[in-house]
């Protein structure tokens, strides 16, 4: 998209998570919101004299990630030290890849809104640990920080996109992408706002129609999908403004504020560190065998643009639902679970996409905290499908069921709710209604053929009012053809 003449050119790279059970080079343990530096052991607080052992999970983690994006896997990748200080890093040094990243070249395919398709390359992935964290809230005074070292050691792969985004909109479509790819092989638990993927955007502009690369900047750490738009929309402002005034971008990394929409630089390239990087002589190199990735490969859990595919094919849904369903993996699995208890996937793909994800947004709660589960909703679209209520009613149970009330059919009964599908029951009140009615019934005998078919509405009317909205509406205009032909003869 054209701004202004100028074309805007993205790359990212982003840190994802890996959901070992321990770290990357230790036995402590990963969960996260631990008393701070109840998760720290020996190792992760370098202590003189301890060495790391490295954990084959994360290994092959990132050897799943790069099948996931059909990269090249390094037979033979090896760790360096990143050296630089501060507070949040014991050891001095970062263990990291650097010359020989596990995850080489690969592709990731996005979809953007108007259904388009577009390859972004990536550049490698590579393995390294998480940092600790300075904690200046809560407890801190504005004379003192924290530290809390229960995130050090936590293992990352580090993903190196080329800069092949050209707006905003790409960027995040890729981000999602690469969010929905790590759930869904269940190498990262996706939870975005615990920091389990952070992104840093690298956003650069130039006079469109030229190729030289402008000179970017870097905001790093952005945590939410929303945050990254903003962001970018802004960087993109600031350098355009900065360039037309006859300014340079200064080659700088920045922050954003999600919060305050505040953002600023951090640190230029110039002040920027020379991390002397080199071979760590703690760790040998890691060594991938054949039989290691085919095995991988093998049990590779379901891709996103599969379980796409198997959703259109399987469920008949829309290519634009199953995207959608299919785009995360939590809602993916609620979305089948719905399905295999009410065996209706329209329906389970209606409210899934509808109610249930219109609810869980706004209260900004992930679909595996949804307080209705699947196997309630599932009960819920079972008593839609047999008519017991209609679909107005659904959504009063439904509200009663996200509320905490029970089950659909425990507040279907205790409310009275249950539709009249009885058909005795049925035919009495529609009986009644002609019967209280003469001059309708008169009306609609004389009246022209073509006439008929409106004036039953009004029918329709009297009898769901007489019923308290309860009678079955399909069974009502059944009943009530089925009497009025009777007197037409
Ligand atoms: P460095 O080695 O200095 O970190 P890289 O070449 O590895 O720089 O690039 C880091 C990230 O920045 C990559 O995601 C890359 O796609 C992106 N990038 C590089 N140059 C630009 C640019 N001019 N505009 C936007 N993004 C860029
Ligand atoms: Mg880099």
């Amino acid at each position: 998209m054209s701004h202004r003449g100028w074309e805007t050119v993205i790359g990212l790279e982003v840190h994802v998570q890996l959901a070992t059970k321990t770290k990357i080079f230790s036995g402590a343990s990963t969960a996260f919101g631990a008393e701070p530096n109840t998760q720290a052991c020996a190792i992760d607080l370098a202590m003189p004299g301890t060495l790391p052992v490295l954990n084959k999970q994360a290994v092959n983690y990132a050897i799943m990630f790069g099948l996931a994006i059909d990269a090249e896997i390094a037979r033979e990748s090896a760790f360096e030290r990143k050296n630089y200080f501060y507070p949040d890093l014991p050891k001095g040094y970062q263990t990291t890849q650097l010359e020989k990243p596990i995850v080489g070249r690969g592709n990731v395919e996005i979809q953007l809104a108007d259904g388009s398709k577009k390859s972004i390359r990536i550049h490698h992935a590579h393995l390294e640990e998480d940092a600790g964290k300075s904690l200046h809230e809560g407890n801190f005074s504005s004379n003192f920080s924290g530290i809390d070292l229960n995130r050090a050691g936590t293992p990352l792969i580090e993903i190196v996109s080329e800069p092949d985004m050209r707006n905003a909109e790409e960027a995040v479509a890729f981000a999602k992408k690469l969010h929905s790819i790590v759930t869904s092989i269940g190498i990262c638990d996706g939870e975005m706002s615990q920091g389990s993927m952070r992104f840093d955007v690298n956003v650069s502009v130039r006079p469109r129609g030229t190729t030289e690369l402008g000179t970017r900047t870097e905001t790093k750490n952005l945590n939410s999908f929303k945050f990254m738009e903003e962001a970018i929309a802004r960087e993109v402002e600031r350098q355009i403004d900065l360039i037309e005034d006859g300014g340079k971008v200064i080659q700088e990394t920045r922050l954003y504020n999600g919060d305050t929409k505040v953002a600023r630089s951090m640190r230029s390239k110039e002040e920027a560190n020379d991390y002397r990087y080199f071979p760590c002589p703690d760790l040998l190199p890691v060594i991938v065998s054949e039989e290691t990735i085919a095995e991988l490969r093998r049990t590779l859990p379901e891709l996103p643009d599969a379980r796409q595919a198997r959703f259109v094919a399987q469920y008949e849904l829309s290519d634009y639902d199953a995207g959608i369903l299919s785009s995360d993996a939590a809602t993916a699995h609620y979305f089948e679970t719905v399905v295999s208890h009410s065996n209706n996937a329209k329906l389970a793909a209606n409210w899934t996409m509808g109610e249930l994800s219109a609810r869980l947004n706004s209260q900004d709660l992930s679909v595996a905290k949804s307080p209705v589960s699947a196997e309630q909703l599932a009960g819920l679209i079972a008593r839609i499908s047999d008519s017991s209520i209609s679909g107005k009613m659904a959504k009063d149970v439904f509200d009663g069921m996200w509320a905490g009330q029970g089950s659909a059919d425990d507040i279907i009964e205790a409310r009275g709710l249950k539709q009249v599908s009885d058909s005795g029951a049925l035919e009495k009140i529609v009986a009644d209604v002609l019967a209280a009615n003469p001059a309708m019934v008169e009306d609609y005998i004389n009246s022209d053929e073509s006439k008929r078919g409106k004036k039953l509405g009004g029918f329709m009317g009297k009898i769901m009012q007489a019923s308290k909205g309860q009678a079955n509406p399909q069974q009502v205009n059944q009943l009530l053809l089925q009497k009025l032909n009777t007197l037409l003869k």
